[in-house]
């Protein structure tokens, strides 16, 4: 059987924050950090709730990688509250949070209805907004604790550009990247199907329209906006899909070395590509096609594709090999063993269309540094 699961309603443009005052709810519980709140946007949602009159808690603890105990804490808190409203504000942390607070406060409280969950995201982006799944950190043990239910997706999603506009142009960057290695990897995972395939290739489009105008604009609004689009459709996809090897090197380099999550997809991801494309070749062709590029045969599309992200990365001063992130080669190297086996372990690996042996994550590894 193929699926395709998408149950959040999508209110998007300028204006969308205003549909908060028509969510009907006694109670709301805002999630988000400290950072939200100190530049006024924790207010700007407080204000339509006001509006709406109804009666709002703000839980700003919320912290990068949000631990168990955050979660635990606000779970607290919003049970005590007896809210039945919870507002995720900010990038993918806070909306995780959200996300993981809504399901436990749930679980603890089944004699009432599932929060109604809103998210909120202030980047473009992780796609968090619709997606199942959320990552708590288990500090004490050092361990990340991933959640996949369908309990966890969102049942809003606003979209507004106005959060996005005053993002720093690298993280504008970083983030953008992440959303085309989504809808790439979505696109080629072995669990790609019509729909999912139809949300990576219009968030493909977005990408390559309008990622490079807003790192180079923050005020361009259009591409800030289209760019918040292009992040929730990738996300759709990759709900459904599944993901695939840049993400499993990402997640594990950006643990070892502390790269943030889009900057590591943003290099590896060219990379990957040509790892996989004796599997994929097909699909990078049609993604070169589609976006416009010489496509005759699989092999030109593959090297079309490439070249295009290597220089779209460029174009926002984003280093082509790992060794420009400021990684002392010993200590990559040191680490690749470790590497190669959570990579092998990565769920995201599942996903991809090549099926990799130690030794070639080794080789792939090899290759970006
Ligand atoms: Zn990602």
């Amino acid at each position: 059987m193929t699926q395709f699961y998408g149950k959040t309603k999508i209110c998007y443009g300028e204006d969308s924050l205003e549909t908060l005052e028509h969510v009907p709810a006694k109670q709301a519980f805002i999630v988000t950090d400290p950072f939200m709140v100190k530049v006024g946007f924790a207010d700007r949602v407080k204000s339509h709730l006001d509006r709406a009159g109804i009666p709002h808690h703000t839980f700003d603890g919320v912290e990068p990688d949000p631990s168990l105990e955050v979660v635990t804490k606000g779970a607290k808190l919003f049970l005590r509250d007896e809210a039945d409203l919870i507002i995720a504000l900010g990038g993918g942390s806070p909306i995780d949070a959200a996300k993981a607070i809504s399901f436990f406060a749930h679980k603890a409280r089944t004699d009432k209805p599932k929060p109604t969950l809103v998210a909120i995201p202030t980047t473009a982006g992780t796609g968090s907004e619709v997606t199942a799944i959320s990552v708590v950190t288990d500090k004490v043990n050092e361990v990340k604790i991933p959640l996949n239910d369908e309990l966890l997706i969102p049942d809003m999603a606003i979209l507004d550009p106005r959060f996005t506009r005053s993002l720093p142009s690298h993280v504008t960057a970083a983030t953008g990247m992440d959303v085309l290695t989504h809808a790439i990897e979505a696109y080629t995972s072995r669990q790609a199907n019509a729909f999912t395939s139809i949300y990576a290739k219009y968030a493909m489009r977005y990408v390559f329209e309008y990622l490079h105008r807003a790192y180079v604009n923050g005020d361009d609004m259009e591409a800030r906006s289209q760019m918040l689009v292009g992040s929730c459709m990738a996300g759709m996809a990759f709900n459904n899909s599944g993901l695939g090897i840049t993400h499993s090197v990402a997640h594990s380099l950006g643990g070892i070395f502390h790269i943030p999550h889009g900057l590591a997809n943003a290099v590896l991801l060219p990379h990957a590509i040509r790892f996989n494309s004796f599997d994929a070749g097909i699909r990078y062709q049609e993604i070169a096609r589609m976006l416009g590029m010489p496509a005759e045969t699989v092999e030109e599309g593959v090297e079309s594709l490439i070249k295009a992200v290597i220089e779209l990365n460029e174009s926002m001063g984003i280093p082509t090999q790992v060794r420009g992130l400021k990684i002392e080669e010993k200590a990559y190297r040191d680490h690749m063993d470790v590497v190669a086996k959570n990579v092998l372990e990565d769920i995201c690996t599942e996903g991809n269309p090549r099926r990799p042996s130690h030794g070639d994550v080794k080789l792939l590894l090899e290759q970006c540094w």
